[in-house]
């Protein structure tokens, strides 16, 4: 598409303009930026990719303290400016594109032919959050772990357990394939522009195959989003259709609990139970 007045740039060749709608809000505090790298700690060998590098906030000190990184950047006004600039921190191999689009185990058979799996980092655009963190799991044999900015309200229902009112489906869909780990919150002023809200850095690290106990993903799934579509409602009406009470109760579950009452194995189990009928 083309455009009739390109972006006003900085001398680097930066948009001086966040673009919104990509969900920009570039980190500029060095401090932040020295924690999560801290976080992160690559080792030799580890193969890292980042999800949106931006102006290379991120990008650069990971370059300079591992020498190479993938980084996945949608905003083609970002592309060569950020390619220009890395040369003088690292190698960095940028692929131009969605990363819903990205097939992450096709990338780590790639990079990391060894381990076969990758290290995903990246202060994600906010407004994409779920449905990143849902194209991850899809991949979640491809990658050790992750290291990431969200919102501090999304982090905080990503580690939720029951009983907390912002238990929900991302919960337990997160916590049955990973270890989800809050590590820090970052305030509005970290970065350019300010999002309206607070910000947290979450480290998410997949269970190895033989520890994941859910049989069928696509059932659990259906499961999940079930009986959280009417939260308020007892398992047994918000489950019509998929359960009965009788298969509830044979998972070990009341019929007349909450989804939120439910512990994430107890998904597990009434899953299980479904998929083997
Ligand atoms: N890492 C930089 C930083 O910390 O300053 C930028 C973070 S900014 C919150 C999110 C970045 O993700 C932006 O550079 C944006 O252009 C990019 N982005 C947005 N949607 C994307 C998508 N679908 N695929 C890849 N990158 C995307």
């Amino acid at each position: 598409m083309s455009r009739a007045y390109p972006p006003r740039t900085d001398a680097a060749g930066f948009a001086t303009e966040a673009k919104k709608h990509l969900g920009q809000n570039f980190l500029h505090e060095k401090g932040v930026i020295a924690k999560i790298v801290q976080a992160i700690d690559p080792k030799p060998g580890d193969v890292v990719v980042e999800i949106g590098p931006g102006q290379g906030a991120l990008t650069f000190p990971l370059l300079q303290r591992h020498g190479a990184l993938t980084a996945i950047e949608f905003d083609r006004d970002l592309h060569a400016p950020l390619q220009a600039a890395a040369r003088a921190h690292g190698t960095l191999r940028l692929v131009e594109g969605d990363v819903l689009g990205v097939d992450f185990s096709a990338l780590a058979a790639e990079l990391a032919p060894a381990d076969g799996r990758i290290r995903l980092v990246g202060n994600l655009p906010y407004n994409l959050s779920s449905p990143i963190l849902f194209h991850a799991l899809d991949h979640a044999g491809a990658i050790r772990d992750m290291h990431f900015m969200l919102q501090k309200e999304v982090v905080e229902r990503m580690a939720a357990g029951p009983g907390s009112k912002v238990y929900g489906r991302l919960s337990v869909m997160l916590q049955a394939y990973c270890a989800v780990t809050p590590l820090f919150t970052v305030p509005p002023g970290a970065f350019r522009p300010a999002p309206k809200v607070d910000s947290a850095v979450v480290r998410l690290v997949p269970k190895p195959a033989d520890r994941i106990e859910v049989a069928d993903r696509v059932m659990f799934a259906h499961v999940v989003r079930a009986a959280f579509g009417q939260r308020r409602k007892t398992l047994r009406n918000a489950l019509q259709g998929v359960a009965d009470a009788s298969a509830i109760e044979a998972a070990g579950l009341r019929a007349d609990a909450r989804a939120e009452q439910v512990e994430v194995a107890g998904f597990i189990r009434l899953a299980n139970l479904l998929a083997s009928r």
